[in-house]
């Protein structure tokens, strides 16, 4: 695959995961050596204006964005059949691949986890971009076990203080009651989703999971959910903080690792790449 922007040559290798619009390969400049994740989105795809404004939305703000916990964006090309996105490569997939394999993660995993998450959504925070569809799915993990944040498809930037956002367009995983009662939504609709993240990864399943979306919905507005008691005090505290129904009452980013969860509990250093199959053992 050529890019002929800046002529640089990729060879397309295995294929890393599909999802809506796009296919995900490793890409290797032969130049360099340098492998990448290419986002392959096939401009059949994008006949409707409103998908081909969200792939320019997503490479806009994207690229905006360098954090060691946010997946780096390379560059963008296009070609007559596809547009393509070339980001950092993370091996060890997502947080999905490795729930499905472990079912539940430990209290020290999840710490570690949720501290990198936290620092990389602080990070775009910063940067004035609401995420908006934080989830296991797009936390992706290279080979050191550290989390990256991908998919800004959702994303939106924040052009002056205290802006509302009132709609979003597609649909959160994770979506937080002031986004679907449209009351204008902000940074803390992330901080919401932290805590879904949080729930599902100590839990197995996420917070709001019913058989119906209607039937979620309703919980979600009405704060419905529970912790199951064999969570420590110090998690099911800080899930409640992030699950919080008045979004300005959720904690804030700058010092949430300040929380008794982060600071009264064993951090682990590093996670072994193991961790995405066995459940670690701290010694
Ligand atoms: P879409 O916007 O179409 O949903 P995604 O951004 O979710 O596409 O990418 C599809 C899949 O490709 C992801 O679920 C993931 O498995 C894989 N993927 C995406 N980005 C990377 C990356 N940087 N490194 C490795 N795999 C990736």
């Amino acid at each position: 695959i050529i890019d002929m922007t800046s002529g640089t040559t990729y060879l397309k290798g295995k294929l890393l995961g599909k999802g809506g619009f796009a296919k995900c390969y490793e890409m290797t400049d032969i130049k360099s050596n340098v492998s990448y994740a290419g986002k392959i989105i096939s401009k059949n795809r994008l006949n409707k204006p409103h998908q081909k404004e969200k792939i320019l939305r997503e490479i806009e703000l994207h690229r905006s964005l360098r954090n060691a916990h946010v997946v780096a964006f390379h560059s963008y090309f296009e070609d007559d059949d596809n547009v393509y996105i070339i980001l950092e490569v993370c091996r060890k997939k997502s947080l999905v691949h490795v729930l499905k394999n472990r079912k539940t993660l430990t209290e020290p995993e999840v710490r570690f986890h949720m501290k990198h998450l936290i620092e990389g959504t602080r990070y775009i925070h910063r940067e004035r971009v609401i995420h908006r569809d934080l989830k296991l799915g797009n936390m992706l993990l290279n080979d050191v076990m550290q989390v990256k944040i991908a998919d800004f498809g959702l994303a939106t930037r924040v052009e002056y203080d205290g802006e509302l956002k009132m709609t979003v367009c597609g649909t959160p995983n994770y979506i937080a009651p002031e986004v679907l009662q449209k009351k204008g939504h902000s940074y803390e609709a992330d901080v919401w989703a932290m805590g879904c993240v949080m729930y599902a990864m100590l839990v197995g399943r996420p917070p709001f999971e019913t058989a119906t979306l209607k039937e979620t919905y309703l919980r979600i507005t009405s704060n419905k959910y529970h912790i199951p008691p064999h969570l420590s005090p110090t998690a099911s505290a800080l899930i409640r903080r992030f699950l919080h129904p008045d979004p300005h009452k959720r904690p804030k980013l700058d010092k949430v690792l300040q929380d008794d969860f982060f600071v009264t509990g064993f951090m682990p250093k590093k996670l072994a790449s193991s961790c995405t199959d066995t459940a670690p053992t701290f010694s």
